[in-house]
């Protein structure tokens, strides 16, 4: 109809996400146009071999652009409160982004995943935990592949990881289980405070019918009416009806209420903080119906995702673990306390800090910290915070950070690198970061490291 075509569509951002929106739309007969403030976005190519005859504004936005728009499609990287944006919010304009068109669309069950950190980790090993049981599942969202290209008949379920920007921007996620795996801070830049970012997090409860919390963690806690079935993980022994460990004879299992489910010592994860993320697997699978048995047959096999928490190297009697991912002070918090249980620690970490409270990570250090060195632009205040308490030693490089914390390091302590920062300063990505430890540890196993 007339009232149809007129309808003022713009996917705003290109990218990833950006793409995955203007297939939706194309391919469910609805016409749109784009609009991104950079000169070249990533994308740009392919969007104009897919779709050479649809409009696209290039540059930055003028005041107001957004205006006369009936619905803004916002890819998670822009902010809503970018001025043309929150001006087309206060014009009336419809807010959404790809979770929106998700919602509408998908007709097998949803698993949402959120949180502050162990996101990944989790939705990939309930993926394999859903494959393992065979279910036609897909994986993805803020990892791996964009939600919207995920969309399938086919599918009987689909497990997606959703960050703070896609929900802030949602109206209502109705999946079958949803979860805050955890709340610490990060990107307080972009949500301006933990109260927000909070509440970005917990629209993942809107709608949902089952919700997974975290006993350890109070912010995860969600308000929901008394029939959404609540299912709880965390560290402590579990109540019935809830998952969570046993200490047995000296040996830790993993529990859901009495019944023991496997050994800790059968999972090839680094850390406590990655018993929580099994956990809260099995929890999210359970509820969501997957056998018990397939479940567990996944993460006996599941080796982890790179760049968090991987065991690298043994070198003169210390383990080396790869942790560049844990780019906030709540991940190298975790990861350190993780290792705390078994090692001294001595701590590599450093790089664009992001505003966040350093002391937690002070603290954890005096506990379990044998030393730690410092690198990138962070390096000063870390050092700084740390005090007199621990030795510590600030380095300018990769290299010269390994060889320092195999000076520090004792027959039996472990080095990690879990930086607590952003590696925009001295690395491409925290990919990159991860790559020159690993290789650093390579080379000083090999006696080459000067
Ligand atoms: P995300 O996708 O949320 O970034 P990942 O699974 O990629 O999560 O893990 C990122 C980092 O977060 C890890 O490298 C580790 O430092 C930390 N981390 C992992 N699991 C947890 C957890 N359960 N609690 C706190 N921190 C964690």
């Amino acid at each position: 109809s007339l009232i149809a075509s007129d309808t003022q569509r713009i996917v705003v951002g290109l990218g990833v996400t950006g793409l995955s929106c203007a297939r939706f739309l194309a391919k469910n007969g609805m016409s749109f146009s784009v609009a991104d403030n950079r000169e070249i976005p990533p994308g740009l190519d392919q969007f104009r071999q897919e779709f050479p005859d649809v409009t696209l504004s290039l540059g930055p936005f003028q005041a107001g652009q957004f205006d006369a728009a009936d619905e803004l499609y916002i890819s998670p990287g822009i902010s809503l409160r970018e001025p043309v944006i929150a001006s087309a919010i206060q014009a009336g304009v419809k807010i959404s982004g790809d979770l929106d068109l998700f919602v509408q669309s998908a007709r097998a069950p949803l698993v949402a995943i959120t949180g502050s950190n162990g996101k990944s980790t989790v939705t990939t090993l309930l993926g394999a935990m859903a494959e393992e049981a065979g279910l036609k599942v897909a994986i993805g969202g803020n990892l791996g592949t964009p939600m919207l290209d995920l969309l399938s008949d086919d599918s009987e379920l689909y497990v997606l990881e959703l960050s703070s920007f896609q929900l802030e921007r949602c109206a209502g996620v109705n999946a079958e289980v949803a979860t805050v795996l955890n709340v610490s801070e990060d990107h307080l830049d972009h949500h301006g405070s933990l109260l927000a970012y909070h509440q970005a997090k917990h629209r993942i409860f809107r709608g949902c019918r089952q919700a997974l919390i975290n006993r350890d963690d109070m912010l995860t806690h969600p308000l929901v009416p008394d029939s959404v079935r609540q299912w709880s993980f965390g560290l402590q022994a579990p109540g019935r009806e809830a998952f969570g460990l046993r200490d047995e004879a000296g040996a830790v299992w993993l529990c859901f209420g009495d019944e023991k489910l496997i050994a800790a010592d059968e999972i090839h994860l680094a850390g406590r903080h990655n018993l929580a993320n099994a956990l809260a697997a099995l929890a999210l699978g359970k509820a969501a119906g997957l056998e018990m048995a397939s479940m567990l047959s996944a993460l006996r096999k599941f080796k982890g995702l790179p760049h968090r928490c991987q065991h690298v190297a043994d070198v003169d009697g210390v383990a080396y673990y790869n942790d560049s991912k844990g780019t906030n002070v709540g991940a190298a918090v975790a990861s350190l306390r993780g290792l705390g249980d078994r090692f001294q620690v001595v701590l590599l970490a450093g790089g664009q800090a992001k505003g966040a409270d350093l002391e937690p990570l002070v603290e954890t250090l005096q506990e379990v910290g044998r030393a730690a060195v410092f690198f990138g632009e962070s390096a000063p205040v870390l050092s700084e915070y740390l005090g007199e308490g621990l030795p510590s030693q600030c380095v300018s490089g990769m290299d010269e950070a390994v060889l320092a914390a195999s000076r520090f390091a004792q027959s039996g302590d472990a080095v990690l690198l879990s930086p607590a920062c952003a590696s925009f300063d001295m690395f491409r990505n925290y990919e990159h970061r991860g790559e020159c430890f690993v290789d650093a540890v390579g080379r000083l196993a090999q006696g080459r490291l000067q």
